[in-house]
């Protein structure tokens, strides 16, 4: 049954349905039992437990925001709640459901026909198909709204798509990955359906990656691929319907950063009260109750933060510049705690044993995809000002 997580200081839970509550209670149950035990050895050793996902695809995390596949109606700021718990343990494995739920099935979702989300999205909510979303480029990141290379030229009923791909989560074993390219003919990006066993497509694992270490990303070669018209997405007609799928995962993100801070903050508070230093343990000293109040405050005004974007996404009234702002803020005070928590363990909070360096080093991941806080902010300022500084 569920019980208010502590770090909750000011109980926005409350603001859950009991469905909700409950739901949370069993993932927050499952994350502590079956993936927590894993998490450090498999950061090491950078391995996915691709074990796990059979169960881990019954959990209410996947699909919730689509009628299609949600078990329960639920609110945004449910789903919100629910990438904080999955980050609160692992920011990993919170990533992993940002790319399967939020990115690949999002833009299904969102830009697909009638025909490919009853298709697809079955699919990949149950964990039959893993999924990937392949936007940014070796050579285009922040700047992927004008500065793709990849292209995608009509040939009858058919579409030939060339060019690259880098960063892309979950691609080392993904079913089908979303490709953004550029269209030949009018210069738009569209987005494809690419089933990765398609002749001319392959993906490699990026190695020495010292961020999530735990998820999967890939550089991608598309070489001459061919795929099907049916698996244009239908409504994807330029970069706007692309970043109509991102402000969603954006405002998820920010709630994923919360729930890093508040994994490290837990570990440093746990540690402060056991850890002994000059007769007391070191939760008594004044300066370790400072880190630890910053570190509160910082999470308390970013759930408040979140929570509130959310309801807006419910409301109908949330804007690109509205998750831009929660992803910008969120995340550097998401980095401010982390290190928090590192200077409250000391040497050992360097160590992977006591998980403050884990959370410390996948924050910096965070804080750069889905948008750089600088992009972040940039599209906060146009919002204000009403000019754009970033073309
Ligand atoms: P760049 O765009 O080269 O930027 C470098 C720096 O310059 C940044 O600080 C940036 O903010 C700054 N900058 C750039 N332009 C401006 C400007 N106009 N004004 C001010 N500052 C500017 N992409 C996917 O498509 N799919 C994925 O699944 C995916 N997963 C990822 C997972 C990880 C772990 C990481 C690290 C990245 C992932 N990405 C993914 C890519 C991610 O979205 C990009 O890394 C991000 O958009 C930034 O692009 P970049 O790394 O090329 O940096």
């Amino acid at each position: 049954s569920f019980t208010p997580l502590a770090s909750d200081f000011y109980g926005f839970e409350s603001q859950l349905t009991e469905t909700e509550r409950e739901a949370l209670a069993g993932l927050r149950h499952y994350l502590e039992t079956e993936v927590k035990p894993l998490v450090n050895d498999h950061w090491d050793r950078a391995e996915f437990p691709r074990e796990i996902l059979p169960g881990f695809h019954r959990q209410p995390v996947f699909g919730m925001q689509w009628e299609e596949t949600r078990p329960f109606e639920n609110s945004a700021v449910y789903r919100g709640w629910a990438a904080l718990e999955l980050a609160r343990v692992d920011a990993s494995i919170s990533t992993y459901v940002g790319v399967q739920n939020g990115l690949a099935m999002g833009a299904i979702a969102v830009t697909g026909s009638a025909e490919q989300r009853a298709e697809w999205l079955p699919k990949l909510a149950s964990g039959e198909l893993i999924g990937a979303f392949g936007l940014t480029e070796p050579l285009s990141g922040s700047d992927s709204a004008q500065g793709l290379r990849t292209v995608a030229t009509r040939d009858g009923d058919e579409w030939v798509i060339t060019g690259q791909k880098r960063w892309i989560g979950n691609a080392t074993f993904s079913d089908v990955t979303i490709i953004w390219a550029k269209d030949a003919a009018d210069g738009q990006v569209k987005g494809f359906i690419v089933p990765t066993s398609t002749p001319g497509y392959t993906a490699t694992k990026i190695e020495r990656k010292q961020a999530l270490r735990i998820v999967q990303n890939a550089d991608i070669v598309l070489d001459g691929v061919r795929v099907p018209e049916s698996l244009r997405l239908a409504n994807a007609n330029s970069f706007r319907d692309t970043a109509a799928v991102l402000r969603l995962t954006r405002a998820e993100v920010a709630w994923a950063a919360v729930g890093v801070a508040v994994g490290a903050y837990e570990a440093a508070l746990a540690y402060a009260t056991e850890r002994i230093q000059f007769g007391k343990p070191i939760a008594a000293h004044q300066l370790i109750q400072q880190h630890l109040a910053n570190m509160m405050g910082n999470i308390t005004a970013s759930i408040a933060m979140c929570t509130r974007v959310s309801q807006m996404l419910d409301e109908g009234t949330q804007k690109d510049e509205h998750a831009a702002l929660a992803k910008a803020f969120v995340t550097s005070r998401m980095r401010e705690t982390v290190a928090w928590a590192r200077e409250t363990m000391g040497g050992n909070g360097i160590v992977l044993d006591y998980d403050v360096t884990r959370f410390f080093n996948d924050a910096e991941a965070l804080y750069s995809y889905e948008g750089t806080r600088e992009m972040n902010t940039l599209i906060v300022g146009r919002a204000l000002t009403g000019k754009a500084a970033f073309v």
